[in-house]
């Protein structure tokens, strides 16, 4: 059984964790592991050069996610890190003071870039620093390229996308988004064919927009689950009109579709008209919404989409598995 997960951060490593928990238990080994194989396919439109690292929040968040070593209290970083490396670095006026940097994490970063600085590619580098945990789940980041989004917000001034969420929480009305060389991207290794050779893809409850879109949007992508054999089940980020935990709200405003599950459906469209999903879950909150969503060609299913510890993830993941069938 083999599953592909588009993903971003903070959503997508709770919903990993839900997968895996769900394969070990429904596709066992007899070793505790899994028969079933897992590769996350990862938004790397949020990462940005500071202070001479490479920084990957959404690799970042997975892997510290699917190793227990999330910080779940602060929502980024690793558990029992001191911050006293960017007090330092604030002290000398380097980086970003709005953005804290825990100590553990920026070992991380000064991996990434060491590996990166030696001539390898960033998917090589994730092979490399994910391999010190058994995450169960490969990570391979959509693209090598750097494809980071700035946003141009009204005024005319553009920013990376890092600033305009962390240091503006996303506040400023927006323009327009956009990711920088994408027309020239290209997959990371190995995304295509976890694509093609998938029997299910998953679309993460992450962002729509600045997560799952801009992994759609590396050329050959979105072409790619449109035409996969496997079933493309999504889960809705957006709860009873509501996005459960940060601003992706501020996202799809700025590109005009509305917070609800239905309008976030519609947006990846059905895969009988040329979008991309065959079925989307929905949360018992949204359960008025699932005939219409069903009528437009795409399987709504209603089933608790709060992913509150690792068997609620479970048992979302193992709905979105029974949604592909
Ligand atoms: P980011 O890269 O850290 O912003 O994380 P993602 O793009 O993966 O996902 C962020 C989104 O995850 C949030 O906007 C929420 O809509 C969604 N999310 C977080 N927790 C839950 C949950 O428990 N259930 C569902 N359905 N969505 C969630
Ligand atoms: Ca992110």
């Amino acid at each position: 059984m083999k599953i592909a997960v588009l993903c971003g951060g903070v959503g997508g490593g709770r919903f990993l964790r839900g997968v895996r928990a769900h394969v070990r238990d429904a596709y066992p080994d007899g070793s505790g592991g899994s028969t079933a194989s897992i590769t996350a396919i990862v938004n790397t439109s949020d990462d940005i050069w500071l202070t001479g690292l490479r920084i990957a929040p959404d690799l970042d968040s997975i892997m510290y996610t699917l190793a227990g070593e999330n910080d779940e209290v602060r929502g980024w970083g690793r558990i029992g890190e001191s911050e006293r490396v960017s007090a330092e670095l604030r002290e000398y006026g380097v980086g970003w003071p709005w953005f804290t940097l825990g100590d553990l994490d920026l070992g991380t970063h000064i991996t990434r870039s060491h590996y990166l600085r030696s001539g390898l590619t960033l998917a090589e580098a994730t092979d490399r620093i994910t391999a010190r945990w058994d995450l169960g789940v490969r990570l391979l980041p959509a693209t090598n390229d750097e494809v980071e989004m700035h946003v141009v917000v009204e005024g005319g001034t553009s920013m990376h996308f890092q600033e305009w969420w962390t240091r503006h929480r996303a506040v400023l009305p927006v323009r327009s988004f956009v990711q920088q060389n994408v027309a020239s991207a290209s997959p990371a290794p190995g995304v295509l064919d976890a694509l093609a050779s998938a029997d299910v893809i998953l679309l993460a409850p992450s962002n729509p927009v600045v997560s799952i879109g801009t992994v759609l949007s590396i050329p050959g992508v979105r072409e790619s689950v449109a035409a996969a054999s496997a079933p493309v089940v999504g889960v809705s980020p957006i709860i009873g009109g509501s996005v459960v935990c940060g601003m992706a709200d501020a996202c799809l405003t700025a590109i005009g579709v509305e917070t609800s599950a239905s309008a976030v459906a519609a947006h990846y469209g059905a895969r009988a008209s040329g979008g991309l999903l065959n079925a989307w879950l929905v949360g018992e909150e949204d359960a008025a919404l699932a005939p219409a969503i069903s009528a437009g060609g795409i399987r709504a299913s209603v089933v608790p989409l709060w992913m509150r510890d690792v068997p609620t993830s479970a048992a979302l993941a193992a709905a979105a598995l029974a949604a592909a069938r």
